[in-house]
């Protein structure tokens, strides 16, 4: 079969190529873009020796028409993704996979910077406006992952006071063609502004595109860690297929996972952790679709009201069919205080406050009887969130080098009202 078009979640635009989904971002009727199909998994790809190689293949079916994939995938992910099991209490055969070793410490390193290079590449030096609403991971990984791709220029929107100091100083730390603004709002008016600036703001000059994980840029790289663990779990020999337990927010995470799992990838399971902003949760025990106002946790980077990437998943199945594959758990500070403690005496493991929600859905499944391996996703490096960390496990979580360096560099941020004028002055 031909490789997908991408079509909107809202049925009202023409099926595009990849590289117009990649840079439009949005689509014109302001839906999200969906493949028309899910490409098979290219046969032998267990084989695959790296997860860049492993990339490489896989992407090749989405992706036929672009040169040098496999060179490409090993320079985005030029970071190890340990697949580590926890040993202790009731934790045996849940293996945690630490997705956080990237420049900027967040999984969102794998769908940034492999996104960023497709742009690059889709561009040939074309100038563009990235704009990204950051809930606290995104922006910094996205301004990172730009680093040096001629002709980009990306505004970072952040809510103030609503991202922790060392996700502040990554947002504002002094950057070429970068500019950070600090909103005053949530992070909910963050993502309103940018949809507002999709259809009602252009750039002066050259065009303008999102990094949010409305991008589908983002999600297709994302499907591939899903298929990198799976394939380690059975090469180790676990019996069964494993349970994807995954700390969500916004669901791009989680529907990167559902896309893997169509292309062929054997999976128990879906649970998506979720922090006190449990529209989704609701939503998969019966409830009507979350529409409200976002609360603040110590997961903040989860912090979001409204999932942008539902709209998606709920093109892609019905929702029954997500009903029966997703199981959603909320998990409130208190839990997640209490998960980063037990986990770290049970099993040694420091855990950040993500991954933590992460790790009390698993032990909730594991309380129900959900015996089977069970794969947790560490969407962030513990030492992202000292203090959450060190007040609930008792030990300070050690700061890699590139982070310790940022406190001595130079910032840039301007503080604006959360309104579509005062971001227009900045595109
Ligand atoms: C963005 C983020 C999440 C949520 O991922 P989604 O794809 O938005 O569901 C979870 N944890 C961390 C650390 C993040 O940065």
């Amino acid at each position: 079969m031909s490789a997908p078009l991408y079509v909107s979640t809202r049925g009202g635009a023409d099926p595009v190529p990849f590289r117009e989904a990649l840079l439009d971002g949005l689509a014109p009727d302001g839906g999200l873009y969906v493949p028309t199909h899910v490409p098979a998994l290219p046969a032998g790809w267990q084989s695959a020796t790296a997860l860049a190689d492993l990339g490489g293949r896989v992407l090749a079916e989405w992706l036929p028409e672009v040169d040098r994939l496999d060179a490409l995938v090993m320079d985005a992910l030029s970071f190890p993704i340990p697949l580590v099991p926890l040993r202790g209490g009731g934790w045996d055969g849940v293996h945690v996979l630490e997705l956080f070793h990237g420049p900027t410490l967040s999984f969102k390193d794998v769908g940034a910077r492999t996104m960023a290079r497709l742009m690059g590449a889709a561009l040939g030096g074309e100038p563009v406006t990235i704009l990204a609403a950051t809930s606290g991971d995104t922006g910094s990984a996205v301004a990172s992952g730009f680093e040096g791709v001629e002709g980009v220029r990306v505004v970072l929107l952040y809510p103030m006071g609503q991202v922790s100091a060392v996700q502040e100083r990554q947002l504002i730390v002094e950057r070429d063609n970068v500019q950070a603004l600090a909103v005053e709002g949530t992070f909910d008016d963050c993502q309103r502004l940018v949809k507002q600036a999709f259809s009602e703001a252009r750039p002066a000059k050259g065009r303008l595109s999102s990094a949010n994980s409305i991008n589908i840029g983002r999600l297709l790289p994302q499907t591939l860690y899903y298929l990198w663990a799976g394939r380690e779990l059975a090469v180790a020999g676990a019996e069964g297929p494993p349970a994807f337990v995954v700390p969500s927010g916004n669901l791009g995470n989680l529907t990167a996972g559902t896309l893997a799992m169509r292309g062929g990838l054997d999976v128990a399971g879906f649970l998506a952790a979720h922090n006190a902003n449990d529209g989704f949760p609701r939503f998969l025990d019966g409830g009507d679709p979350p529409a409200g106002d976002s609360v603040r946790t110590l997961s903040n980077a989860m912090d979001v009201g409204v999932p942008s990437n539902l709209e998606r998943l709920r093109s892609l199945f019905s929702d029954d069919q997500l009903r029966s594959l997703v199981r959603g758990e909320a998990v409130t500070d208190e839990e997640t205080t209490a998960s980063m403690r037990r986990v770290h005496d049970e099993t040694g493991y420091l855990a950040d406050p993500h991954t933590a929600v992460g790790l009390e859905a698993a032990r909730r499944a594991r309380g129900r009887g959900e015996a089977g391996p069970m794969i947790v996703l560490s969407t962030a490096h513990p030492a992202k969130f000292p203090e959450a960390v060190e007040a609930a496990a008792g030990v300070a979580p050690e700061a890699p080098e590139r982070l310790a360096s940022l406190w001595d560099a130079p910032v840039s941020v301007e503080t604006i009202p959360s309104t579509l004028d005062a971001l227009r002055a900045h595109l």
